[in-house]
């Protein structure tokens, strides 16, 4: 028998197997599974693509051994993974290493092994023990099996016994997480809008159906996602649930703990390698029916899947940055097809993309309109200008006013501003010297914890300068404001009130997101203080007001989504408020309110941000009227960077058809990044099929120097 396998070399990799000969005593191999083989000088594991009784190369060496006792790719995996291959552009060995956890990749070096325990147990009850420690042994062992580590103080006496064959000591494989969970929760009774979509989702559950979920925050769609799944579990079936990221919807997860105690699998990014390896093949054994997890847990190898949830759908963590640039959405539509079942997307504010699919019938539309609580929080835009003048530089008087209400009535606060640290740059007031990174040329940003300046793209760190570099000025000092400031400027008014803060820097240890939430829920502290990771999903009780300081900062961003952004993260972060009180408040302060996406956010009307924005879209030939192609172009200087990009400008006008629109080359956004020169050529395209071609082409001219990075569709 020959094996076609697929092994990862070098960055020339090509998606080609080779072939090799399975020897006689090799029983046990499989398509899908992994096997070790020469390659050169040393042996590389592969995947096993195919079986074949013959092959037209002579000498063919032999498969050393097989990998995996189970199958790891199955028929579905397999296809997958060609499917990604194709779609983003990336080999198909780099498809299957992004599907697969660690522990199963087709690695050179990196080992995870199943995790064991020993047991003892007694063969020969017929055996008179000889001594008082093997009297006691045998007793404490008893009839039936015991943990080895438990006999611990009999060593001697176990070794002795184990020799004799009195007793046997046997091997069992053990999960590392013990995941046992209570289920301490039942359902709900639902409203009439929620039992609406519950049963028209019911409804077609044994069909590729593809449902937007757009229910206003507070509207219950967790719920509505629970009894679905509990008539698809009930059905023997399975279901995947996809989050923005574990560790900031602990209550999620946890009201579906409760739901369904250990009958779900969570794919934390914070699980080690060997937590992970076990997960996974608990999902293939087929040990759970549901799996949690953020956007890589759509590949959880789950069979006979019934139902598919995205919840915030519109977030932006769904597409992966690196390559391959898959889209979680994308390969979940792919996946239901295959399964024959339904996709619910949900969201509060769906992405542009995804509503206007929905209003195009590709999606069916649901919605939920109100709140559990009924009424949606009061929001008040304020103006800063006036503030300034009256000396009010960073909390505004109407939001200092409403918190001093907030926490006379007893109940908390939510304070956003979407920017870490303590200020936003350093700058000499004399000669304008801002101090910015050496790798990124972009200003680092002063953490007063440390006294240092860091840069946010590279993690670069430096000393604040007492003296400008420049001119030598004294009068060099921090600008701006970031959380860490906010939290500082907040205890000159507020001296007694305790507060915890939310942000990149407050939460890089394990576990850190928990104790905030857990702390803030529990009331120890009276306002909580963040970046946009306080803004999605959290449900606290008691919060009646959020401020958000800097609201229109979001807008400065010059990305075609900044509108969007903005809107989602105001509406996202207002939801926070009144959740289960009908006093809910929120005060959006900054300079620039008139804006629509603010103006309606504050409205909490979508269907005319929608509109708006659309008109925007249109006019600019931004998604979803056309989709986006980024080409980034990577060079040591400059001039390497932005002469290659205008080559491959030069080529593609040469061979795009002229409905294709080139921009650029240009400098990006964030020219330079860790000592490398970014370039960029942006595609607007109706047709993946006008460019797909082109682009494959200049993607193998320089797949080797892996100095051109492709983006074959930002909407996606
Ligand atoms: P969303 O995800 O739409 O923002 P949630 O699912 O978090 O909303 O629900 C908001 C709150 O309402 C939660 O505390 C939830 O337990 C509660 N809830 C949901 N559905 C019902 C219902 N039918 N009856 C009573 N409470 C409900
Ligand atoms: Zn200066
Ligand atoms: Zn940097």
């Amino acid at each position: 028998m020959i094996a076609n396998v697929l092994v990862e070399v070098g960055a020339k990799s090509i998606d080609k197997t080779f072939s090799y000969y399975v020897p006689q005593d090799i029983k046990d191999i499989s398509v899908g599974k992994r096997v070790l083989v020469p390659f050169g000088k040393r042996n590389v594991e592969g995947f096993v693509m195919e079986l074949t009784d013959s092959s037209n190369v002579d000498n063919l060496k032999s498969i050393d051994s097989v990998v995996d006792d189970e199958v790891i790719l199955n028929d579905e995996l397999m296809s997958l993974g060609k499917y990604i291959s194709k779609r983003t552009m990336c080999n198909l060995i780099t498809a299957y290493q992004t599907m697969l956890p660690t522990a199963l990749k087709a690695h050179h070096g990196v080992t995870v092994n199943k995790k064991e325990v020993a047991y003892v147990k007694v063969v020969d009850k017929t055996y008179v023990p000889k001594t008082d420690k093997q009297k006691s042994l045998l007793e404490l062992i008893g009839d039936d099996r015991k943990l080895k580590s438990e006999c611990r103080d009999y060593a001697s006496s176990l070794s002795t016994l184990i020799k004799k064959g009195i007793i046997e000591e046997m091997h069992e494989e053990e999960y590392r997480l013990n995941s046992k969970r209570e289920i301490s929760d039942s359902k709900r009774v639902l409203t009439e809008e929620q039992a609406n979509a519950l049963d028209e989702i019911s409804n077609s559950l044994n069909t590729f159906t593809p449902y937007l979920l757009h229910g206003v925050t507070g509207s219950g769609k967790t719920e509505v996602y629970m009894q679905l799944i509990e008539k698809v579990i009930t059905s023997g079936k399975t279901a995947i649930v996809l989050v923005p990221e574990i560790s900031l919807t602990p209550q999620l997860v946890g009201n579906f703990s409760n739901r369904f105690g250990s009958n779900i699998a969570i794919l934390h990014s914070k699980l080690s390698n060997g937590e992970k390896y076990d997960e996974w093949r608990k999902i293939s054994r087929g040990e759970v029916s549901i799996v949690i997890g953020a956007r890589s847990a759509i590949f959880a190898p789950l069979k006979n899947i019934g139902l598919i949830v995205i919840d915030e759908e519109h977030t932006n963590t769904y597409k992966q940055e690196n390559n391959p640039k898959y889209h979680a959405i994308d390969i979940a539509l792919v996946r239901a097809k295959y399964h024959k079942c339904p996709l619910v997307l949900g969201s509060a504010t769906p992405s542009l993309e995804s509503y206007t699919r929905a209003k195009l019938g590709v999606y069916k539309l649901l919605t939920l309109k109100t709140r559990i609580s009924k009424v949606m929080p009061h929001v008040e835009l304020v103006d800063m200008i006036p503030n300034l003048k009256k000396g009010y530089n960073v909390l505004s008087k109407e939001l200092i006013d409403a918190l001093e209400e907030c926490f006379n009535s007893g109940e908390q606060a939510i304070i956003l501003l979407n920017r870490r640290g303590y200020s936003t740059v350093v700058t000499c007031h004399d000669c304008g010297y801002k101090v910015t990174c050496p790798n990124c040329d972009i200003p680092l940003t002063y953490h007063k914890k440390y006294n240092a300046m860091k840069c946010h793209y590279c993690n670069y760190m430096t000393y604040k300068p007492h003296t400008c570099p420049n001119c030598h000025s004294k009068k060099i000092d921090e600008f701006g404001l970031g959380t860490e400031k906010l939290e500082e400027k907040f205890h000159e008014y507020f001296p007694d009130i305790e507060t915890i803060r939310m942000d990149v820097d407050t939460t890089s240890r394990k576990g850190a997101h928990d104790r905030i939430i857990n702390a803030f829920t529990s009331g120890e502290y009276r306002v909580l203080i963040g970046t946009q990771m306080i803004a999605k999903g959290l449900d606290f009780d008691n919060v009646t007001l959020v401020g958000v300081v800097s609201g229109d900062a979001s807008l400065n961003i010059p990305d075609f989504r900044s509108s969007e952004r903005t809107y989602s993260l105001l509406s996202q972060v207002s939801g926070r408020a009144g959740r289960s009180k009908d006093n809910g408040r929120v005060i959006i302060q900054g300079f620039n309110l008139d804006h629509y996406s603010i103006r309606l956010a504050s409205k909490h009307d979508y269907e005319s941000f929608y509109d708006e924005e659309m008109k925007m879209r249109k006019l600019l030939h931004y998604p979803p009227f056309y989709n986006l192609c980024l080409i980034k172009v990577i060079g040591y200087n400059d001039t390497e960077a932005s002469e290659e990009s205008s080559k491959i400008r030069n080529y593609l006008e040469r061979n795009l058809p002229k409905t294709v629109e080139i921009l650029g080359p240009s400098a990006s956004m964030t020219p330079k990044v860790n000592n490398k020169y970014y370039f960029q050529i942006m595609l607007k395209y109706k047709n993946t099929s006008d460019i797909i071609d082109t682009l494959h082409f200049i993607n193998n001219q320089y797949k080797s120097k892996k100095n051109v990075n492709i983006d074959i569709d930002l909407t996606a």
